[in-house]
């Protein structure tokens, strides 16, 4: 652990320099968490830089991929990458990637495919697109999760697969806050590294985002395949705290780190984030705020929150919300809810196939 590390070794002396291959076998098994405190520390600064770099050299390497061009093509297009291809880059080696997540920006969906066809990457038809979000008042629902495209791909030679979501609005993480559980909502763009929920995720605790459909989607085995790795998925954020103080259906402001029901931004300073090439100038980032879907069990009726996105426009701020259902908001009896069950509004059958 970082508090154990002597600078010295990791620094060296000016006559005799530790090289860079001996920092990178040094820190291969720290968490993003880990390499921030280290990072704090000011000669560290460069040296941690380096090593995120070379993690994302070694996972592009480990799916034929050039570093340095697939992040300018990262840069040009507005993509990013999630799933756990980005995971492997906060906690190494819990899980090997096997596939590598790709999501861009409406729109960019042509660029990316093209840069992947010149890597040897073949796309596998059918791709699918959908055109089924309908405009409310509230703002879109039937979103599919946010996705409006999905392209496959494998490789010529080597067994390797790339997954492109084209986002169903201008930001690319729109699809990344429907994932089923916080624990998988991090990525990586061409100049740094996210963990959503920091929080949580270094003690290795996700919480579920309740979308409508969730148990029809998302198979049983999957809760099963996390608690091997070590990660509790939590069903309400009320197993770490008591939302006694709060009035039902409204927006808690305590304990937003940890809580599904607060609201949160991508500026509210609760994400962890590190640079990893910082001669690349910041993309004027489209603003996202969200609401995780939850359930919330009383005796006699369920309340149900979908998730909900807004995606503010860059000059104006002005905010489109997207969500799978059209009232994203429902209190039920418990009747009610088992005969619903199937609703067929917002319907999502993407989730148990592009999702990590
Ligand atoms: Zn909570
Ligand atoms: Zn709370």
């Amino acid at each position: 652990m970082p508090t154990l590390l002597d600078l010295k070794q990791l620094i060296g002396s000016k006559s005799r320099p530790v090289p860079e291959e001996a920092h990178d076998a040094m820190l291969r098994t720290l968490t993003l968490q880990d390499l921030k405190a280290l990072g704090s520390l000011r000669p560290l600064r460069r040296i941690i830089e380096l090593h995120i770099r070379y993690r994302i050299r070694s996972l592009f390497a480990a799916f034929q991929l050039p570093c340095g061009e697939t992040l300018d093509m990262m840069g040009s297009t507005g993509s990013i990458v999630s799933g756990s291809g980005a995971l492997d880059i906060i906690i190494p080696g819990l899980r090997v990637p096997r596939d590598l997540n790709l999501y861009c920006p409406r729109g960019s969906a042509e660029a990316v495919v093209k840069y992947l066809a010149s890597k040897q990457y073949i796309i596998q038809l059918p791709s699918v697109t959908w055109n089924n979000i309908k405009a409310g008042r509230l703002g879109r629902f039937n979103v599919n999760n946010g996705v409006i495209s999905l392209h496959r791909f494998t490789h010529v030679t080597k067994p390797t697969t790339v997954t492109l979501v084209e986002s169903a609005a201008s930001s690319p993480v729109l699809p990344i806050m429907f994932f089923h559980n916080t624990f998988l909502m991090n990525y990586y763009d061409a100049r740094e590294v996210r963990c959503l929920y920091p929080a949580l995720t270094f003690k290795m605790i996700g919480l579920h985002n309740r979308s409508n459909g969730f148990d029809r989607l998302h198979k049983q085995s999957l809760g099963i395949k996390w608690e091997r790795l070590g990660v509790s998925l939590l069903w309400t954020c009320e197993t770490t705290h008591s939302h006694q103080a709060v009035a039902p259906s409204t927006v808690c402001s305590l304990h937003p780190s940890l809580c599904q029901r607060a609201d949160r931004s991508s500026d509210d300073g609760l994400a962890l984030r590190i640079p990893f090439k910082t001669t690349v100038k910041a993309a004027t980032e489209v603003r996202l705020s969200w609401q995780l879907g939850y359930f919330r069990w009383a005796t006699t009726s369920v309340e149900y929150r979908d998730t909900q996105v807004t995606v503010h426009a860059p000059a104006t701020g002005a905010g489109m919300r997207y969500s799978n259902t059209k009232t994203a908001h429902k209190m039920l009896n418990w009747r009610v809810y088992w005969e619903n069950e199937d609703d067929k509004e917002g319907r999502t059958d993407i989730a148990n196939t592009s999702f990590p």
